[in-house]
């Protein structure tokens, strides 16, 4: 270990006393700290661990958990140097643990009175011995996680111990599976070391499940999955002192981000024989000490920080002097079997130890105090009646006369007792809101300032010249920017004022937050927009179609585009003076690959989240500098990206499309002509709606999505859930008022059997055969599938048998996980998104496509998702429409937190619904726009403008509602044909699936005007 000057730790020494902040550097010079140092630094250390265990309510209280250790396989796909746990399937007499072996198990450390099951494993090992695979397939598993799974319930349900599962890497999706049977889990990160990863003869060269960015990512999920998570480091493998700063720093961000960290272990390596490491020193006690004291100073008084006590000879004072308040889990049955030639101390030795330090040895259960007394979200319901069979309900520790006893793991009951709000869905229109925000808002998303930590601070934003658009003004005001330019961690590049796409709650001018009038669209100041002829044009676009000469050539040589749209490739070079060398630019533009478009072409590969990063590149770049820049006429970047789209709609460039999304006056009436001639060839003039009715089932969720004002706690006044009669009675009711469709989506409330999915499904279709079940988000779908332990393909088989016709494509907010994991704490990922889509399609469920945008994100990330559904489109086939959704900020979480901006401007919302009917020309047919989140005159502009859908009548929609939204909770048919009218545009009324409802079904929604009674007595709309 290398020196530090004395004066330099004396230094970091008086910042740890005062209780000081410390970076990375300090914490590596503590980390030397020996002697008299070291004293003083475990000192400081105990202070804060007995500060922190005060607050708690556990003055002078060390805790251990009594468990048994269950070695489920010792087959494992890595190569540790040190490990001598993981074997080869020749030494073993089978690749797993029989169920009865570990019942066995259980059974005897519930005699001696354990109450955890430790599930220590290797890492997937089907995936390198074929013997593991053999073994999974033989006894019906589809991979070693489903076996864990099952023990894990048969352990609960014959034994009554609480399994700790320890399988290694996990995905965001595998936690969700494992969740509802342990009451945590673990996995050491050890280290974030990359050259221990990276290179050969380093300890975890050759073991794909230690790159540290993997490792990090786990502990992320299981935070966002709101897990009790055990982790830790590793220390003495090969790392260096500042390795083991990072790692500590690394393990307090996402501590203090989720909340989840429930415990860190500090463990010091011991050399093993046969093992790759076994020349290397042990860590010595002495570094040991000062690794957990600095770990105390870094992680704080709320943080438990445990040391294994069969790794510490004798050393227990000192170890407690350097800040632990945990043991660990110590076993009076198993052996450690990662660590065999150290046997357990005596419980009652350790008692002894423990007592001679000043400390009482108290025993807790495999999940920590704090989280068993918090209960939701942490703990699944259906671990409700373990845990409390076994905890003191006033400390959360482990109950001392608690008897071992299975109990049946199932799915709760309740689920479908109505309860609560149920009236919520008119009420919303009548007497609001209970309460502007949840009331566990403050820890429901994860920590507001860790949120904000995770985004670079930007520089000044500019003021954006047109206002938002979707909803009225919020009355609390937030209090921070945002660069959505640098979104996430490691953004590429230094991004500058002008390229970093910076966008944030100041760039709404103070007039448009506090006049509504302020926020209309200036070439809509009187509301309604001009609008032409059917089949027509805007003025300008025309007068200058009919001036120019060369019209129809650029039709010609557009190959295939509609001659009207080739028109406007040419109009648009006419609308400023063209610049030297213009004609050779617009002869390349007009078919031919235009390799000089701008300078942002470079960037269409780069990482959205490099975007702006000063390149030069339009992708990034303030969205409203496109044409402004250019005093009131048409910037060439924006003019040759309009003759690109007009010529070649689906073949923009990212830059293109990005400068397309800046476009203003004369520049967005010519974006939305050939948005609406693309249009007219794909669906002609129709626009058409579905008479349908939203039943959103449940608002329970702990999911966390920071956009989201819908969804409650179970206690929250607002909070409801709707009978299984209720459902089937709504829809009873929608198709008596005509509907073909119900939309069902609901919260991810924790109390859903397994089955609740089906059984909305089936209520419906038993109640109303002929109605359409348009139904399930893929987050419902996963949740859905990891409730039921079924693969997704064969929930959406039986969710089909069960009466679902088609899903709604919504939970795709952006496709990005840049964006996704500051917008939601524990939505699905982006792949996982995909994956559900893709999988519907295959087994012949149609669905819908979203995108919900204007809130963290930027322009370039609209292009990008608009162009992946573009591409699974074109895989698969299976998307009906493609909506566009506008953030509505008012009640959103993200926004009443300062972190969102107010949603999009009206501008930006006409140029995006162009610009998708533009991007997805020849893939989807249909664009929808959302009259619950546009107001009435923005409707009809972005119908000119490319779109030919307002989606259904809904009579009850509740989340945009909840949201703030003001455009009312459902539209009569007579709203939307009026609304339509002045377009002169046909209005038709079509079923899901674009199709003629039958005359029954048109006659019945005429006489209700698309809207059942209910919904429509207690606030006459029409
Ligand atoms: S968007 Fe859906 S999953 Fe997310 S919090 Fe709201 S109700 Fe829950």
């Amino acid at each position: 270990m290398s020196l530090v000057s004395d004066s330099a730790l004396r230094r970091a020494l008086a910042r740890a006393r005062d209780g000081k902040a410390l970076d990375v550097t300090e914490v590596a010079v503590l980390l030397h700290a020996r002697g008299e140092h070291l004293d003083a630094l475990l000192e400081h250390a105990s202070r804060v661990r007995d500060a922190g265990l005060r607050a708690v309510g556990r003055e002078g209280i060390i805790t251990y958990s009594k468990k048994v250790f269950i070695p489920l396989t010792r087959l494992c796909r890595d190569r540790c140097g040190y490990c001598t746990f993981a074997t080869a399937p020749h030494k073993l007499p089978a690749p797993f643990l029989s169920p009865d072996e570990v019942l066995e198990i259980a059974r005897q450390g519930a005699a001696m009175g354990c109450k955890e099951a430790l599930f220590t494993l290797g890492d997937r090992p089907e995936d390198r011995w074929h013997q593991a695979r053999s073994w999974l397939d033989a006894h019906g598993y589809d991979d070693t996680l489903s076996y864990v799974r099952a023990m894990a319930i048969r352990v609960l349900e014959e034994t009554g111990l609480l399994p700790h599962l320890n399988p290694g890497v996990l995905t965001w999706r595998d936690l969700q599976r494992l969740k509802p049977v342990a009451p945590s889990m673990g996995m050491m990160l050890e280290t974030t070391s990359r050259r221990l990863f990276e290179e050969k003869g380093e300890a975890h060269y050759g073991s794909p499940d230690k790159d540290p960015a993997v490792r990090l990512r786990v502990l992320e999920d299981a935070g966002r999955t709101n897990v009790p998570f055990t982790t830790g480091i590793l220390i003495g493998i090969g790392e260096t002192v500042e390795d083991r700063a990072e790692s500590i720093f690394a393990i307090r961000r996402v501590a203090r981000e989720y909340g989840g960290i429930q415990e860190v272990i500090v463990q010091n390596f011991r050399a093993k024989p046969d093992t790759a490491m076994r020349g290397l020193p042990d860590a010595s006690l002495e570094e040991l000490a000062a690794t957990i004291a600095v770990a105390r100073l870094v992680l704080g008084p709320r943080v438990r920080i445990q040391a294994p006590p069969n790794l510490v000879d004798s050393e227990y004072a000192l170890m407690i002097r350097a800040g632990i308040d945990d043991w660990g889990g110590v076993s009076p049955l198993t052996p450690d079997h990662v660590n065999p030639e150290r046997p357990w101390p005596q419980i009652s030795l350790l008692e002894e130890r423990t007592a001679e330090s000043g400390f009482e040895l108290r025993e807790r259960l495999t999940i920590y105090p704090e989280y068993v007394v918090a209960g939701e979200p942490w703990l699944d319901p259906r671990l409700f009646a373990h845990v409390a069979a076994l905890a003191d309900p006033a400390t959360g520790l482990a109950r001392p006369d608690a008897v071992l006893r299975g109990l049946p793991w199932q799915e709760p009951d309740g689920g479908f007792a109505s309860s609560g709000r149920v009236d919520l869905h008119v009420e919303v229109d009548t007497s609001g809101r209970t309460s502007d925000r949840r009331d566990d808002f403050d820890h429901v998303y994860g920590d507001w300032t860790a949120l904000r930590d995770r985004l670079p601070s930007t520089p000044p934003t500019p003021p954006s010249t047109t206002p938002p658009s979707t909803t009225p003004p919020s009355t609390t005001p937030p209090s921070t920017s945002l660069s959505d330019g640098a979104l996430s961690d490691g953004a590429a590049g230094g991004g500058t004022a002008e390229s970093g796409a910076t966008r944030s709650v100041a760039s709404v001018s103070p007039r448009a937050e506090s006049d509504p009038a302020a926020r209309v669209a200036p070439s809509t100041a009187a509301g309604v927009p001009a609008v032409p002829a059917p089949g027509g044009r805007v003025a300008e676009g025309t007068a200058a179609e009919a001036a120019h000469p060369d019209a129809g050539h650029a039709g010609t040589a557009a190959g295939g585009a509609s001659s009207a749209a080739a028109e406007r490739a040419s109009s648009a070079a006419d609308v400023d003076a063209a610049p030297p060398g213009a004609a050779a630019e617009d002869a390349a533009s007009a078919g031919a690959p235009v390799d000089g478009v701008t300078a942002g072409d470079a960037s269409a590969g780069a990482s959205i989240t490099g975007a702006g990063a000063g390149d030069g590149a339009t992708a990034g770049r303030a969205p409203l500098a496109g044409v402004g820049a250019m005093g009131g006429g048409v910037s060439g970047e924006v003019r040759r990206a309009l003759r690109r789209a007009a010529v070649d709609p689906g073949g923009l460039s990212d830059a293109e499309a990005v400068a397309l999304l800046g476009a203003e006056g004369e520049a967005l009436d010519e974006l939305a002509a050939i948005a609406d001639d693309l249009r007219r060839q794909a669906v002609g003039d129709e626009v058409t709606y579905v008479v349908n009715r939203n039943i959103n089932f449940t608002n329970v969720c702990y999911t966390g999505c920071r956009f989201c004002a819908f969804a409650q706690r179970r206690t929250d006044a607002d909070a409801y859930t709707l009978s299984l009669d209720q459902v089937a009675d709504r829809a009873q009711e929608a198709w008596d008022a005509g509907a073909t469709e119900v939309c069902m989506q609901g919260g991810i409330h924790p109390d859903l059997p397994g089955t609740a999915y089906f059984d909305l499904a089936r209520a419906v279709k038993e109640r109303t055969p002929g109605m359409h079940v348009h139904a399930f988000s893929p987050m419902e779908v996963i949740n859905g599938a990891s409730r039921t332990d079924m693969s997704i393909q064969a929930w959406l088989e039986a969710a089909k048998e069960a009466g679902v016709d088609s899903l709604p494509g919504t939970a795709a907010e952006i496709l990005d996980d840049d964006v996704r994991w500051v917008l939601t704490k524990g939505k699905l990922p982006a792949k996982e998104w995909v994956e559900v889509i893709t999988t519907a399609h295959k087994v012949g469920i149609p669905t819908t496509s979203t995108m919900m945008y204007g809130h963290v994100d930027n322009h370039l990330h609209w292009v990008r998702h608009i162009k992946l559904i573009r591409s699974l489109q074109e895989r698969t086939g299976g998307f009906s429409e493609f909506v566009l959704l506008p953030f509505v900020h008012t009640s959103a979480p993200i926004y009443l937190a300062g972190i969102a901006r107010p949603g999009p401007t009206a501008q930006e919302n006409r140029a995006v619904h162009a610009l998708a009917r533009i991007l997805l020309h020849g893939a989807i047919k249909n664009i929808q726009c959302s009259w619950v989140k546009l107001r009435d005159d923005l409707c009809r502009q972005v119908l000119q403008g490319g779109v030919n859908d307002l989606g259904g009548t809904l009579m009850e929609e509740t989340i945009s509602r909840m949201a703030g939204s003001e455009n009312g909770s459902y539209k009569t048919i007579s709203e939307l044909r009026e609304m339509v009218e002045v377009t002169g545009r046909p209005v038709r009324q079509r079923t899901t699936e674009y199709g003629v409802p039958t005359d029954e079904r048109l006659a019945a929604s005429e006489a209700s005007d698309g809207v059942c009674k209910s919904v429509r007595r207690v606030l006459p709309m029409a």
